[in-house]
C-alpha cells in the first residue's frame, strides 16, 4: 500500500550535523588496510587505523584463513550453543585464555557485543557500576541495559571513585569498570590504584583493553600484564579488531565467567559465531603475537618519536601516552575543517567531534602502527604542522 509517510524529520537532523560540522561521509578504500591507502583516486598517509601491527596484511593469518574456508567451508552455521562451535571457535578460546593467563576466555562476534553482553548480564539491580566518564561507548551501552545502580567517576579521578565505593558502604556488589586505554585520548587507565581500592572495598574489576590488547604488556598480553595485576582484574576485555587485525571481542576470566556468560550474554547466545576464516584468522595472530615483542617495541618507538616532534611544533597531544596520538583543536566546525585540509596534503586522520568527545575537544585522532616508517611520520608531522599553521591552531 503507498504510503504518504517521508523521512523530513531525519533530513532535519542530518541539516543539522552538517552544519555543526559532525556530518560524517565514510571514505571509501581501495586496496588493503597500511600505512599508505588510496580513496577518491588519492593515495593518502593513514594515521587512522586500528591495525597497530599491521598483521591485517600478514601472510601466515591470512593462509590460516584460507586454509579453514577449505576444511570447515565459508560459515558456522549457527549460533555457539547449537551448532556454530566449531573445533577452531574452542582453539581459539583455549589459545586466549592461555595467553591471557586466565582459566577461560569467551569469544564475541566483536568487542562492543562483548561489552554490551557481558555488562548486561553480570549487572542486576543487586549491583552498583562505578565507570570512568570516558569509558568506550559500548561499555555506556552495556550498563544502560541493565538495572544496577550507577555511578561515574571524572576521568581517572580515584578520590572521586574511592568516595563512591565508601558511600556504598559493601550494600551493593560493586562493579568498576575502565578501558585500559582510552580510545579518544590514549592514556592508560590507572590500574593498579584501581585494583587496590576494588580490594579495600570488595569490589570486582573490570577492564576493557580493546585498545591494550597487542600494544600493552609483554607481547601485547594487555593492560593487566602490563602493571602485573594477574589474578586481581576480575573480567578482561579485548578485541580481535585492531591489533589482532581481523575481528571480534573476547572476555577472559575465571571458568565461571565463561559458562556463566555462554548462559546470559544475549549477543553470544542469538547470534551466529564467527566464520571459520575469522576464528582461524584469530588464532594465528594470537600464536603470532607470543613472538611479537619487537614489532610491538616499533610501535612504541614509532609513536614516542610522533608525539615529541607534534609537541616540540607546539601541538597540544593532550594526556596522551599510547600510540593514539590526539592533535587538539576544539569546536566541531573547526576540527572538521582541519581534518579535510590535512586530508588535501595528503595525510588522512580522522577529525573526532562532539558527541563522541566534548563540544570544545574536537581533535584530529592519529594513530602509529609499526607499518609507519619514520619517514611517513616525518611527512604526517610536517603536513600537520602546515595546516596548524594555516588554520591557526599554531601561531
Ligand atoms: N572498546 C573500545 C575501548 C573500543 O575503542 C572499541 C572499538 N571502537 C570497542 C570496544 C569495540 O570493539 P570492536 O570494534 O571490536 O567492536
Amino acid at each position: 500500500m503507498p504510503t504518504n509517510k517521508t523521512f523530513d524529520y531525519l533530513n532535519e537532523e542530518l541539516q543539522r550535523l552538517q552544519r555543526e560540522g559532525m556530518y560524517r561521509i565514510p571514505a571509501v578504500w581501495s586496496g588493503a588496510s597500511g600505512p599508505w591507502m588510496e580513496t577518491g583516486g588519492r593515495r593518502l598517509l593513514q594515521l587512522s587505523s586500528n591495525n597497530y601491527l599491521g598483521f591485517t596484511g600478514h601472510p601466515d593469518i591470512q593462509a590460516a584463513a584460507i586454509e579453514a574456508i577449505r576444511q570447515y567451508g565459508s560459515g558456522s552455521g549457527s549460533v555457539r550453543t547449537i551448532t556454530g562451535t566449531l573445533g577452531i571457535h574452542d582453539e581459539l578460546e583455549r589459545e586466549l585464555a592461555d595467553f591471557k593467563g586466565t582459566e577461560a576466555a569467551l569469544v564475541f562476534q566483536s568487542g562492543f557485543t562483548t561489552n554490551q553482553g557481558a555488562l548486561a548480564s553480570l549487572l542486576g539491580p543487586d549491583e552498583l557500576v562505578i565507570s570512568d566518564e570516558l569509558n568506550h561507548a559500548s561499555i555506556i551501552d552495556g550498563i544502560r541495559l541493565t538495572k544496577a545502580e550507577r555511578g561515574i567517576f571524572a576521568h581517572k579521578d580515584m578520590d572521586q571513585l574511592e568516595r563512591r565505593l565508601k558511600e556504598n558502604d559493601g550494600r551493593k556488589r560493586a562493579f568498576i569498570v575502565t578501558d585500559g586505554v582510552f580510545s579518544m585520548d590514549g592514556d592508560i587507565a590507572p590500574l593498579p590504584a584501581i585494583v587496590e581500592l576494588a580490594e579495600k572495598y570488595g569490589a570486582y574489576v573490570y577492564v576493557d583493553d580493546a585498545h591494550a590488547s597487542g600494544v600493552l604488556g609483554r607481547n601485547g598480553k594487555g593492560s593487566t600484564d602490563h602493571f602485573n595485576l594477574h589474578g586481581r582484574v576480575h573480567v578482561q576485555v579485548g578485541t580481535l579488531s585492531k591489533a589482532v587485525g581481523v575481528v571480534g571481542g573476547y572476555a577472559a576470566g575465571a571458568d565461571v565467567l565463561k559458562r556463566y556468560l555462554i548462559h546470559k550474554a544475549r549477543p553470544f547466545l542469538f547470534s551466529t559465531s564467527h566464520p571459520p576464516a575469522v576464528a582461524a584468522a584469530c588464532l594465528a595472530a594470537i600464536r603470532l603475537l607470543r613472538h611479537s615483542q619487537p614489532l610491538i617495541d616499533r610501535l612504541w618507538n614509532n609513536a614516542s618519536f610522533f608525539r615529541s616532534r607534534l609537541q616540540e611544533e607546539g601541538f597540544d597531544t593532550g594526556g596522551s601516552e599510547t600510540p593514539i596520538v590526539p592533535v587538539l583543536i576544539g569546536k566541531p566546525d573547526r576540527t572538521a575543517e582541519f581534518s579535510r585540509l590535512l586530508m588535501q596534503e595528503g595525510v588522512y586522520a580522522q577529525g573526532i567531534v562532539y558527541p563522541t568527545v566534548a563540544m570544545d575537544k574536537g581533535r584530529v585522532r592519529c594513530i602509529v602502527t609499526a607499518a609507519h616508517t619514520k619517514d611517513d611520520l616525518a611527512f604526517a608531522v610536517d603536513k600537520l604542522v602546515a595546516v596548524g599553521k594555516r588554520t591557526g591552531v599554531l601561531q
